[in-house]
């Protein structure tokens, strides 16, 4: 298996050197050439697996050139009981909301109860194990830009992972209280947290920049040391997340809501357009998928896009209580064109040109076309983020966090609008407790308690749902990080971290 560039499909490139480089040299995201597929037999032989053995059969088939003992290592570090609170890392909760039947598949009972740690625990043995085989001797530099989740998470992947050093940088005021925590208190000698003035897209557009700048990489060079990224344009982010969908399919069929082989819908709650993306590589590895429902927050340029074909990031900017979707670009999305084009790297070149010169780009009609036979794009607003983790809350005493929360509000609208019945899998991306005083405000709280940590205990005394181990042991940690810099000065912060120029 070798991987392509969206924007140059002559190149072609091992799994390793994917994962290493995370972005390609020419600026575009790597794709793998072809989607292996999985026979209904395969599908049927997974039923009785474990999740890990079927994160392995998955796996393998995407990284041709690492070995099965190599494979096996990454997968069993990433998936253990010690890191995730079950044996499957990905269980489904079936409820009821208004009514309609929802399986909730829950990705957040990892080490930063977000569903990043899916991909971002087993990354690091991916990328380590890729310096290896593709640019031996050099360190890895993992840059960060986050909107929240991604930072915690990959910092915790990460520390003190040897020939590893991660920086990771956050809007200042676009993240929440317990994120902002769970980051500047991160431990390990390799970790570097710095907030920026500025929103997401200022952190991605910059670390972008900061990535593809000859200067920077020379400077690196000389200090035997390389950039790579863990944000989700890189494939090693990617590929974990496909296993989910597909061990939840199975999962479905075990747990008696579906037979072997027939359509499931799958919500999710989208920013980057990483997460639903994989969703959408499982059903072209022939996972049995009806339609794919993309949930935006008040950042609704997403659902305009699949309703329109046009994108359009030249709009106002929402900070939400959704932090982790308040994004105008979204960077996977990408991919999705390159593979509706037909692959074709000059049409997909062209949209990302127009993208960065003028905010916006209008894609074919055979391109709109394909995309709205397979996505429904919707939004919610802040309104309704709250009323549906109240109502689920107050019918089914099952509390959601506020991104999984626009899903389920989104799905709802879809069912209502269209009475399509299929049994639909909703990613649940966050642990509820991330986000405590939104949850909080939803659920109806008169008194709101002013620390972050007393806001965690209220919800629990009013909801009686564990608290998450990982976020109740952070209590009185102290703060290790705590500058804020220009956006403008963020590569000069990068070298400052690194201790080079
Ligand atoms: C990152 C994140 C999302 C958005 O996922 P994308 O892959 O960027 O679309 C949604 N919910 C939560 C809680 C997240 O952390």
């Amino acid at each position: 298996m070798f991987y392509h560039s969206t924007q140059d499909n002559k190149k072609k490139v091992t799994s390793a050197e994917a994962i290493a480089q995370g972005i390609s040299p020419d600026g575009g995201l790597f794709v793998p050439e072809s989607f292996p597929q999985l026979e209904p037999a395969t599908l049927e032989n997974m039923l009785s697996m474990s999740y890990q053995e079927r994160a392995k059969l998955i796996i393998t088939q995407y990284l041709t050139d690492f070995s099965d003992e190599e494979i096996d290592d990454c997968v069993y570090s990433a998936y253990t009981k010690r890191k995730f609170e079950y044996k499957n890392p990905a269980p489904i909760a079936s409820v009821k909301y208004n009514g309609l039947p929802l399986n909730l598949l829950e990705l957040w009972h990892g080490p930063t109860c977000a569903f990043k740690d899916m991909a971002l625990q087993i990354l690091p043995h991916f990328l380590t194990k890729s310096l290896k085989k593709a640019v031996n001797g050099l360190d890895a530099v993992i840059l960060v830009a986050t909107s929240g989740d991604t930072g915690k998470a990959a910092l915790e992947g990460f520390r003190d992972v040897d020939h590893t050093k991660i920086i990771v940088f956050y809007p200042e005021s676009g993240v929440s209280a317990m994120q902002k925590h769970q980051m500047n208190t991160q431990e390990g000698e390799n970790v570097y947290v710095c907030a920026i003035k500025g929103n997401f897209d200022d952190a991605q557009t910059a670390v972008k920049k900061i990535f593809t700048d000859k200067d920077t990489s020379e400077i690196l060079k000389k200090n035997k040391m390389m950039f790579s990224s863990a944000n989700s344009i890189n494939w090693g982010r990617l590929l974990p997340q496909i296993v989910y969908y597909i061990s939840a399919y199975c999962d479905m069929v075990n747990l008696g809501k579906i037979d072997l082989g027939d359509k499931i819908n799958i919500a999710v709650p989208t920013g980057n357009f990483g997460n639903i993306l994989a969703a959408y590589y499982a059903y072209e590895m022939g996972l049995p998928v009806n339609k794919f429902i993309c949930a935006s927050n008040s950042n609704n340029v997403l659902t305009d896009f699949i309703n329109t074909g046009i994108y359009n990031k030249n709009r106002q900017f929402y900070t939400t209580i959704s932090p982790s979707m308040d994004i105008l670009v979204s960077s996977n999305l990408e991919r999705l064109l390159y593979h509706m084009s037909g692959n074709n790297d000059e049409e997909t070149k062209r949209y990302m040109e127009l993208l960065k010169k003028d905010g916006t780009y209008a894609v074919s009609d055979s391109i709109r076309g394909k995309i709205s036979s397979m996505f429904y794009g919707g939004f919610c607003d802040e309104e309704n983020t709250k009323k549906a983790i109240r109502d689920l809350f107050l019918q089914r005493k099952y509390l959601c966090d506020t991104h999984t929360a626009v899903a389920v509000s989104v799905y709802a609208d879809y069912a209502e609008k269209t009475g399509d019945t299929t049994p639909v899998v909703i990613a649940s991306t966050a642990s509820p407790y991330k986000f405590s005083k939104a949850v909080l405000e939803s659920i109806g709280c008169d008194e709101m308690p002013i620390s972050e940590f007393d806001m965690v205990e209220k919800l629990h005394e009013l909801t009686d749902v564990n608290v998450p181990e990982p976020l109740s042991t952070l209590r009185g940690k102290p703060s290790r990080f705590s500058e804020v810099a220009d956006k403008e000065n963020m590569q000069a912060v990068v070298l400052e971290a690194l201790h080079i120029q």
